[in-house]
């Protein structure tokens, strides 16, 4: 590896970051990352932190996993590479698909359609709930509902259903015909609910007149995050989900469970919808797929969508729609070894007791510190914590005591995310009791700096 001062020196002059300002590598360098460990992560300095982000939000495995890395090694040997665009394929997709299905059996997820991450996971899942409706004769069927502070990945579709004006406005224009609810967010919202079933009412009756308003007969699809995740972590109500399950088959419009974060067990079980008991048509995947050991992302479809597609008649049903890394035999490898060792290690029941003590931990932290407005969380290894300078108003804290949080918890013994004035975490599903405990102090530290 090169040396030290070369990557810095060549970070802040060549390289440009997701999410990043493109001028600000020189005056705020990044942490670079040079090796991990368990939940560890290690810097170029050698300063060894509990990783409270699970690189982002995805490392469910942590970063020690030998079955994986020995699937991936495996497989580099016997086939590193082979197109699956129709007319070929490869042993391990075939088993991957395999895997993933049974995986989600339960939430009635009966086809897959590999992809190289989140977005394009999402971006399938937009383009083929088109499809459908125009299989089915409804070629008008082409808007989408979401969320507002939804998240789904960054392409023109994703950022089009994004809750979030900073992801679209310097991209505008997106793709027309997308229409944003408000977020079940009881912190703050246009009604100032505070109760989530109240605001669970107000929501569903707000996508009603959307729905009135539009035509029904105009809307694909309504796409949404069981739990919000970049948004802050907003959990729902317990009658949110089911409401929009219910809504959506009323009026024939399909719905897309994100599941990029939620999915593979970070909530406590093995998707966020399971907790509400809700079965979506179509559901994004990526992430907790592969533990972020290789990039891979999966669409999911239930019976009901295949079943348009596979008895089609009218000859449109070929998907002109993929990707050159779409079911890559390494990414394939994988995901089985991945999924075997998410089972074997049953990785939903500690990010459940894991999750709790963390989330109960940071609720203590809110007695002591008044610069948290508000905690969220509760359902396994999702917490946000909302950082306010007044509690009374709920004025969002800036960015430079954020940072200085940030910062000093690092030096404590802890990564965590930012997001805005949020604090996000998603440590891996595999991280001890110690462990926690480690991210809780390492917070303590932050918000005392603060
Ligand atoms: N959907 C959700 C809910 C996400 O959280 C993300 C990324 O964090 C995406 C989609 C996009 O995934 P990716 O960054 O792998 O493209």
């Amino acid at each position: 590896m090169k040396d030290d001062n070369f990557l810095k020196e060549n970070n802040a002059k060549h390289l440009w970051h997701p999410m990043g300002h493109p001028g600000d590598s020189l005056k705020n360098p990044p942490t670079i990352i040079k090796g991990a460990d368990g939940v560890h992560i290690s810097d170029l300095d050698g300063h060894r932190v509990v990783d409270a982000v699970g690189g982002l939000w995805c490392v469910n495995l942590g970063y020690s996993n030998d079955v994986v890395k020995d699937a991936i090694s495996k497989q580099l040997y016997d086939l590193p590479y082979y197109s699956a665009f129709a007319g070929s394929t490869n042993p391990t997709a075939i088993e991957a698909s395999y895997a993933v299905r049974e995986f989600f059996a339960e939430d009635g997820m009966a086809r897959c359609f590999f992809t190289s991450g989140g977005s394009d996971s999402v971006e399938t899942t937009l383009r083929l709930a088109r499809q459908y409706h125009r299989l089915r004769g409804e070629p008008t069927r082409t808007k989408f509902l979401s969320l507002k502070k939804g998240y789904h990945g960054t392409h023109f579709g994703g950022a089009s259903v994004n809750g979030n004006n900073r992801f679209r406005i310097n991209y505008e224009p997106l793709l027309a015909g997308c229409y944003h609810l408000p977020s079940p967010y009881t912190y703050r919202n246009p009604f100032n609910e505070t109760d989530p079933e109240k605001l669970a009412q107000l929501i569903a009756q707000a996508m009603e007149d959307e729905i009135a308003f539009q035509g029904a007969n105009t809307i694909a699809a309504f796409i949404m995050e069981p739990i919000q995740g970049a948004g802050g972590v907003i959990v729902p109500g317990e009658t949110f989900m089911p409401l929009m399950r219910d809504i959506c088959d009323r009026h024939g419009i399909l719905m897309i469970s994100d599941e990029v974060i939620t999915g593979f067990g970070r909530t406590g079980d093995w998707t966020g919808a399971r907790h509400w008991g809700v079965k979506p048509d179509m559901m994004s995947t990526a992430k907790g797929i592969t533990s972020g050991y290789f990039p891979v992302g999966a669409a999911l479809m239930s019976e009901k969508v295949a079943d348009v597609f596979e008895k089609d008649t009218t000859g449109e049903a070929a998907i002109f729609h993929g990707y050159t890394y779409s079911a890559h035999p390494v990414g394939a490898a994988a995901v089985v070894a991945c999924l075997s060792e998410t089972l074997r290690l049953d990785t939903k029941t500690n990010a459940a007791a894991r999750g709790t003590q963390l989330y109960q931990g940071v609720l203590k932290l809110a007695e002591k510190h008044d610069i948290i407005g508000d905690v969220r969380g509760g359902h396994g290894l999702m917490t946000g914590i909302e950082i306010v300078s007044d509690k009374a108003k709920k004025t969002p804290m800036d960015m430079a005591t954020m940072k200085r949080i940030h910062q000093t918890a690092y030096d404590a013994g802890a990564m965590v995310r930012l997001g805005m004035h949020n604090i996000l975490m998603s440590p891996p599903l595999t991280i001890s009791e110690d462990e926690v405990n480690t991210i809780l102090s390492a917070l303590d530290a932050g918000f005392s700096a603060a």
